[in-house]
């Protein structure tokens, strides 16, 4: 592969000591070293910064405390140990390819910084993990065209998707505050809701509570404001991606969106995994972006040759469900459907600088979710809304259960993965959240 990303760090023969980093099916070998925000749950400290690796948290607080480092290194291990992730996101990309590449070096197998670095580990199954930062401003996308067509579809029968959408990477800006990691429970929200053939809208428990699989990137690294970002820049402003499941209460939905866009059907949670995978480690996963034939080519300000050689990402994202039943008969989680990050309408160097196009400041920690990721077969929506066509063909379970929308109780993971020939297979980890029955409905 012709990419000048892949270096040693991607090296799919390289082993750590850290064993359980070199099982077959780990999330976190040593190719991904993701960072995240956590505590020991017994512990009464402050989150701190931490790396997976295998089923083990690296604590770079300890790390840098206790293990020698060159000078440079020991620098950036700073604003981590004191658990700023934000800081350290600020430095941009050779900052993070260098510590990269020393933490690579130091969890290697016969690495001579491992004897200190193991007293640094703690177990993932005894850690509590927050969000991975600060989030700033949070902006949802819907580069999901085939999402956007059905759910176009359904609300829109005869003009499905909108003349704007395959010219402009439409988002809105959503709420930051309500966003969870994953394992946080979260009610079924209240709305106000009105039927099509209903004579006036009522308050009250949502009724089609669903899901939306989607990738979430953290910027890293701003711009001034009024100063753009030209698309050859636009990847220096990505730190890395998490998976974002963007809880959608359709019937609120429905009745809210214009004239100016969801709301409050969008804003009770919104669940993140805790883990970002970074830029780098997702290097060997890159896919050229094409556009469909007869497709408009993207306007020259979101075009260029690197975007169009590598800006896609191959990456399978799956949705699983466990409802309470099957929780009560010790059945798994039962896989939905998959789909693949390829097939976005537009990259994530697009997302970056249509969003500063205008002269809007990004900062680091601010959160840009890609739009629900449905497939282009039936049966890969990335939403229960296209699943059951709205409703009206509901999934049939392993256990006989039927689902037309969420049920208080059930729990939904999101997974995603990179696998290629000749790559170690790096994952996210889970993004799951279960719902928990609505708050009493005020009068
Ligand atoms: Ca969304």
């Amino acid at each position: 592969m012709s990419n000048t990303l892949i270096d040693a760090t991607h090296d799919p023969a390289l082993r750590s000591w850290v064993a359980s980093a070199n099982e077959a099916d780990t999330d976190f070998p040593i190719q991904n070293l993701p960072f995240g925000r956590f505590k020991r749950r017994k512990a009464d400290e402050p989150f701190r910064i931490g790396v997976a690796i295998g089923d083990q948290v690296l604590d770079l607080k300890l790390a840098a405390a206790q293990c020698p480092w060159p000078t440079e290194v020991s620098r950036l291990l700073e604003p981590l140990a004191g658990g700023d992730l934000n800081a350290f996101m600020d430095l941009g990309p050779a900052a993070r390819r260098t510590l990269r590449a020393a933490l690579s070096q130091a969890l290697a197998e016969g690495s001579e910084q491992g004897p200190f670095l193991e007293l640094c580990l703690v177990p993932q199954a005894e850690v509590e993990l927050a969000v991975p930062c600060r989030i700033g401003d949070y902006t949802d996308f819907y580069t999901g065209i085939h999402h956007a067509t059905t759910v176009g579809k359904l609300f829109r029968p005869d003009n499905p998707l909108l003349p704007n959408y395959k010219w402009v990477p439409i988002g809105y800006h959503g709420r930051g505050s309500s966003i969870v990691p994953s394992g946080t429970p979260f009610r079924r929200p209240l709305g106000q809701m009105k039927g099509p053939d209903d004579a006036a809208p009522v308050h009250g428990p949502c009724r089609r509570l669903d899901w939306e699989l989607e990738l979430g990137a953290f910027v890293g690294g701003g711009n001034a404001l009024g100063e753009p970002i030209g698309i050859q820049r636009a990847e220096d402003h990505l730190f890395g991606l998490v998976l974002l499941n963007d809880w959608s209460a359709r019937d609120v939905q429905a009745w809210e969106y214009q004239p100016l866009g969801p709301f409050l059907s969008k804003s009770f949670a919104s669940t993140i995994s805790p883990w970002i995978v970074t830029a780098e480690a997702l290097a060997p996963f890159r896919v050229p972006f094409e556009r469909p034939a007869g497709d408009p080519q993207p306007l020259p300000y979101l075009d260029s040759e690197a975007n169009r050689a590598s800006g896609g990402l191959d990456l399978v994202l799956e949705v699983w469900l466990q409802t309470a039943a099957m929780r009560e008969a010790g059945l798994p989680h039962q896989k939905l459907m998959a789909s693949n990050f390829r097939d976005s309408y537009w990259t994530l160097a697009q997302l970056i600088t249509h969003h500063a196009s205008n002269g809007c400041n990004l900062s680091s920690g601010d959160l840009l979710g890609s739009g629900t990721q449905s497939g282009p077969e039936a049966g890969q929506g990335g939403s229960l809304l296209e699943l059951t066509s709205g409703g009206k063909q509901p999934l049939i379970l392993a256990n006989g259960e039927t689902r037309s929308f969420l049920q208080d109780g059930d729990s939904v993971r999101l997974r995603a993965y990179g696998q290629r020939d000749g790559v170690r297979r790096i994952g996210f980890g889970d993004c799951e959240g279960t719902v928990l029955p609505s708050p009493a409905a005020d009068r």
